[in-house]
């Protein structure tokens, strides 16, 4: 048969339908189109009764959620296999053995009539009460005996006491053993959750408050009761806790999400400037890397300057731009009144013409010639104006030019204001100041030594003088370039001034320093700078110093530049050690 396209299928099969007697249900339908099609039925995947199904799963632990967020994705996906396998593993897990009754009965029982060092018969009943009494859970309760019998196990029998030969020191010994936890660790616990979860829970006011009342509770925590207690209420608060975690790993996505998507709309929203393009490509690929601290700091860095010089251009610009337009619209106005004035006196200018050759006398004549005259005068004075505000609109426009030149000139000032150099784009000296406090602090925090260098181009006057201060800039970009890709990120890399660079090398000790400016020098000569296919080889000398404990990063970089001095002074092209 030859192919039929979906509508002839559609028309057969009802057509069959008829014909056949078959009821026209929607089963009916789709059976007999797949006969005459001759393909198979597609099972539809059955997804709203599969998520209705999914959507009753019980969801209240941490680890029941995320079975339920298995199996729901896998629906979503209608992946079959997926679901199998997350029903299988479900099934496997609750078939792991649930709470024991009869287990912990004969063992409480055993306990409760086997003698204990620290625990009378009466003291026993009287604890074991205690916790029924105490409200909660089916599984809480059953945590509360399970740690009720072993505390009593740990006490040790009496007998073995006896045997010991000392019952009085074990007797005072015993409330410790019988805490089960020693208060080293209790108040080590104690401190994990004020020192540490404290911290990270900062954004959730309830789970800080329990976090405290726990680190209490476990400090003042004595008998295997209290850390029973302490211990069951842990483990609520651990669910909780991996809920939080689990909250703020999305937020964590979904901010750089947003993130991207801001600075994807900057780069598109920005007027054609090469520095603010070149800034927003690097803030991107920071962005694609794996987030640390410090490569926060830098976007951040970057997105500040970013904001701050394309705020700067826009309003200058559009200043600029308003300008313009409102002189273009006058002159527009200007020329409509020159033309029209032009056009009349044409117009007149004919009918004095014909005047003229129909005047009969001299009388006539001189009429006409007043017109003239008067018409030709008021096409002057348009003129005359037309011509002065001409002159005047040049100029404006020429004052327009020379704002808009001032304008650039300052926004190349304000790029000093802000933290980037602009020709290379490393940190200028400001932002090197920054950075460099925030690299001291954090080694000093982290105790990790820190290493600075300074680096000069060597003979960088011969090179501008024979090549030209263009090629002597190129130059500059070539070096920061090779420094960038041969150091590791967590290296800051800053232009000092003119032909001179600072490095802060992070967990750094000065042999290493050393070793990584040699790195530089290496690749420099591998990396060699291209002029018009000419290879010229840029080498520098460099002085390093590691930071003192309590020395100024400031006087370090003196150490440093005293150090490169040497380097010069022993003929270039070497590192040296401050
Ligand atoms: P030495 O090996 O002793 O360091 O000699 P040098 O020629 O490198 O050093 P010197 O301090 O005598 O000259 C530095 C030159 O760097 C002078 C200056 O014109 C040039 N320079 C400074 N800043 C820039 C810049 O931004 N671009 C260019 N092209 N040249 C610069
Ligand atoms: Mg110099
Ligand atoms: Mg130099």
């Amino acid at each position: 048969m030859a192919e039929m396209t979906p509508s002839e299928l559609a028309r057969e099969t009802l057509k069959r339908l008829a014909m056949r007697r078959i009821p026209p249900t929607p089963d009916n339908y789709r059976m007999l189109y797949h006969e005459i099609a001759g393909t198979q039925i597609a099972e539809a995947f059955p997804e709203r009764a599969l998520k209705a199904l999914a959507n009753a799963l019980p969801r209240t632990t941490p680890e029941q959620m995320r079975y339920y967020r298995q199996i729901d994705a896998a629906i979503g996906e209608a992946n079959w296999e997926a679901l199998k396998t997350a029903l299988v593993e479900l099934m496997n897990k609750s078939a792991a053995p649930a709470a024991n009754w009869g287990v912990l009965i004969r063992d409480l029982l055993s306990q409760y009539e086997a003698r204990h060092v620290g625990f009378t018969p009466a003291k026993k009943r009287e604890t074991l009460e205690h916790v029924l009494s105490a409200s909660g859970s089916n599984d809480t309760l059953f945590g509360r005996l399970q740690s009720l019998v072993r505390g009593w196990g740990q006490g040790g029998s009496e007998e073995a006491s006896n045997l010991a030969g000392a019952p009085a020191m074990v007797e005072a010994a015993a409330p410790i053993v019988a805490g089960a936890m020693n208060p080293e660790l209790q108040e080590l616990l104690a401190q994990i959750i004020d020192n540490t979860l404290s911290v990270l829970l900062a954004d959730s006011p309830d789970l800080t408050k329990e976090a405290a009342a726990l680190s209490a509770e476990i400090r003042a925590a004595q008998t295997a009761e209290q850390i029973a207690a302490f211990t069951s209420r842990l483990k609520k608060f651990s669910y909780r806790l991996q809920f939080a975690a689990e909250d703020q790993a999305e937020l964590k996505t979904a901010l750089l999400h947003l993130l991207n998507l801001i600075i994807e709309n900057i780069s598109e929203l920005v007027i054609d400037d090469q520095w603010v393009h070149g800034q927003v490509a690097m803030v991107r690929e920071l962005l694609g890397q794996p987030m640390n601290l410090r490569q926060l700091d830098d976007v951040e860095r970057r997105m500040k300057d970013l904001i701050y010089k394309q705020s700067a251009l826009k309003k200058n610009l559009s200043d600029a731009q308003q300008r313009l337009k409102d002189m273009l619209t006058t002159f527009v106005d200007r020329l409509a009144d020159f033309a029209s004035t032009t056009g009349e006196f044409h117009d007149r200018i004919g009918v004095c013409a014909e005047k003229v050759s129909k005047a009969k006398d001299i009388g006539d004549l001189s009429d006409v010639l007043d017109v003239v005259m008067q018409e030709t005068r008021a096409v002057q004075l348009a003129a005359q104006r037309s011509r002065d505000e001409l002159n005047a609109m040049r100029n404006r426009v020429r004052e327009v030019e020379q704002e808009v030149a001032r304008l650039q000139e300052e926004l190349a000032q304000t790029s000093e204001m802000v933290r980037i150099d602009p020709l290379t784009g490393v940190l200028n000296r400001k932002g090197m100041d920054e950075a460099l406090e925030r690299e001291v602090a954090r080694a000093r925090r982290r105790h990790t030594p820190t290493c600075l260098a300074m680096l000069d181009i060597d003979n960088f006057k011969k090179l501008n003088d024979t090549y030209g201060h263009d090629v002597g800039d190129q130059a500059l970009v070539h070096l920061a370039q090779v420094v960038r890709e041969t150091l590791r990120p967590q290296d800051t890399l800053a232009r000092f001034g003119g032909e001179e660079f600072v490095i802060v090398l992070a967990e750094t000790r000065i042999d290493d320093g050393i070793q990584a400016m040699v790195r530089v020098q290496r690749e420099l000569t591998r990396k060699f700078f291209l002029h018009q296919n000419e290879k010229l080889l840029i080498t520098f000398s460099c002085g390093v110093a590691e930071l003192g404990d309590h020395e100024e990063p400031a006087d370090a970089i003196k150490r440093a530049d005293s150090a490169m001095y040497l380097a010069k002074r022993a003929g270039k092209n070497r590192v040296v050690t401050a």
